[in-house]
């Protein structure tokens, strides 16, 4: 996962997986043995210990998981070189010139994105849980081995509770001739220190769109397919509408409702493709391939029938709402229980499932508000429910749309592609739900979490004063088209009345 001999990347593995790391003597009792060092395993470890209980955390391969290592941390440093390549290549519509055609050192963003993750890397460090955070850290495979017991090489750890964090990985499409080919998938695509000629992105998920769109931006040929109808499948039509146009704009070759049927490598550095859609088959040559097809979660070889742990391999080891196991000691939280795989959900998951765990706790998942964003550029950003889910449900709903085309920020800033979507209960202000589509959508997606946090309406949100002019301004001119609507007839002729009383 990590370039040998790179001093960033070694100065990582120096942070997540010490070659010389000595595991401790485990302690005779724990009250919490936590299995895998990502982000569910590190907030449910450090929490309790940080709550006094004696604990031990065991991770096989990197502590951060695949968000500090492959996932969140470097995918977000590449997109900012991407974005602003792309700012570079747009300049002239601002009025500014002399940047010439964008040059892209690939080796350079590659070489940033290490340094970004390295620096990133001590908060997640083997060193800082031992140390600083009282955890017993255990590099290497853990197995129950009983109700009570974990293995990890010779080492027993017994637990009064035990919290099972050991996430997911890539899944493997069934595409013949795929695994003989060979593929990059998040796991590998950071290690790459040549820029693809021609890079062919198979999943039109997240995944797949953030990195078709970097990609294409740092000068790769890029070819995106999806089999469904839709880029971002799970997303409101018209979020996803907006997103097609940007990765067109940026010129990545879109092919939506297309199955890749056949891979095969032809040379070192060629592969075979062949793509079909309404029965036409078609051949492309490429020289690299990433799979981003969703994930499994990662339940093989724990021991847990040995726990008493049911699962399956594809939804993951099987939760009640309290993140509680078939085995009333042992509790799951992360991408290996989960439906929403998201880093802030597997952190504020591991939070239900310590407190559940330890302190007779009584949280449900199901009470988290999770919002989510996919950091395109635009960015898509979403919270509550969709209309889609609204109609399965039997709710009404109002719709609320506010495009950025009409919001005066965005049209001076040039990012007027986008909308603030909300969804309320029909016939009132009660905020279900909200889709925004803009530049920094993710951050904009707050407000609106923290309005149904605090139980805030849509015509609450209205009053509230934003700098003027702003983006943000866009969700309380949603607001305003919402009071709107409570002007009846009726209260515009008292108001009008009582005007024309005063004259
Ligand atoms: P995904 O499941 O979100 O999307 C995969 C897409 O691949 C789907 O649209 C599916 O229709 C398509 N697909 C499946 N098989 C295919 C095939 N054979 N040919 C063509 N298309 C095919 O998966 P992902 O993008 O790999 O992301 C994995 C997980 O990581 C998701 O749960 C995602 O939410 C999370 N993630 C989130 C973010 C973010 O929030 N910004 C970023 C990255 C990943």
């Amino acid at each position: 996962m990590t370039l040998a001999g790179n001093r960033w990347d070694d100065a990582l593995t120096d942070n997540v997986h010490p070659s010389d790391w000595r595991n401790p003597s485990p302690q005779a009792l724990y009250d919490l043995v936590v299995i895998g060092g990502g982000t569910a395993g590190l907030i449910s470890a450090s929490g309790a210990a940080g709550l006094g209980a004696r604990v031990a955390l065991v991770e096989r391969q990197h502590m951060g998981g695949d968000c500090l290592n492959v996932g969140c941390v470097p995918s977000k440093a590449l997109l900012r070189s991407g974005h602003l390549a792309a700012e570079l290549r747009d300049a002239e519509r601002f009025g500014v010139s002399g940047t010439g055609e964008a040059q892209v050192d690939f080796g350079a963003v590659m070489e940033r994105m290490r340094k970004v993750r390295a620096r990133i890397s001590p908060v997640d460090s083997v060193k800082r849980y031992q140390e600083e955070l009282s955890v017993d850290v255990f590099l290497g495979d853990a197995r129950f081995a009983g109700e009570r017991e974990v293995v990890v090489g010779d080492d027993r750890l017994r637990f009064k509770k035990a919290i099972i964090a050991t996430g997911g990985r890539p899944f493997q499409p069934p595409i013949d001739g795929l695994a003989d080919a060979g593929y990059l998938t998040n796991e590998t695509i950071f290690d790459l220190t040549e820029r693809p000629r021609h890079l062919l992105v198979i999943g039109g998920g997240p995944i797949g769109c953030e990195l078709s769109q970097a990609f294409r931006r740092f000068g790769s040929r890029v070819t995106l397919v999806e089999q469904g109808p839709q880029f971002l499948a799970r997303e409101d039509p018209d979020a996803a509408a907006v997103l097609q146009r940007a990765l067109e704009y940026d010129g990545v070759d879109l092919r939506l409702g297309t199955a890749v049927t056949k891979v095969q490598r032809q040379a070192d550095d060629i592969v075979g493709v062949t793509l079909e859609r309404d029965g036409e088959a078609e051949t492309l040559t490429v020289d690299t391939l990433l799979v981003a097809v969703g994930r499994v979660p990662n339940v093989e070889g724990l021991g847990l029938e040995a726990a008493g742990v049911e699962f399956d391999t594809r939804r993951g080891v099987l939760v009640d709402d309290g993140l509680r196991t078939t085995n009333k000691r042992i509790f799951a939280a992360g991408d290996v229980c989960m439906e929403h795989r998201f880093t802030h959900a597997a952190d504020y998951a591991a939070r239900i499932a310590i407190q559940n765990a330890l302190f007779f706790g009584r949280k449900k998942l199901s009470q988290l508000n999770i919002p989510w964003c996919t950091y395109t550029s635009p960015e898509i950003a979403h919270v509550g429910l969709y209309e889609r889910d609204a109609q399965a449900q039997g709710t009404p709903l109002d719709t609320w749309t506010r495009e950025l085309a009409e919001v005066d920020r965005a049209i001076a800033e040039g990012d007027d592609e986008g909308f603030v979507k909300i969804h309320t209960r029909k016939g009132s202000d009660k905020i279900l739900g909200a889709t925004i589509v803009a530049r920094n959508a993710g951050d904009l997606i707050s407000e609106i979490s923290v309005a149904m946090a605090a139980g805030m309406g849509l015509g609450g949100l209205s009053n509230v004063i934003h700098p003027y002019p702003t983006q943000a301004d866009a969700i309380r001119q949603t607001g305003g088209a919402y009071m709107r609507t409570r002007l009846t007839p009726f209260a515009a002729r008292v108001l009008g009345l009582l005007l024309r009383l005063q004259r």
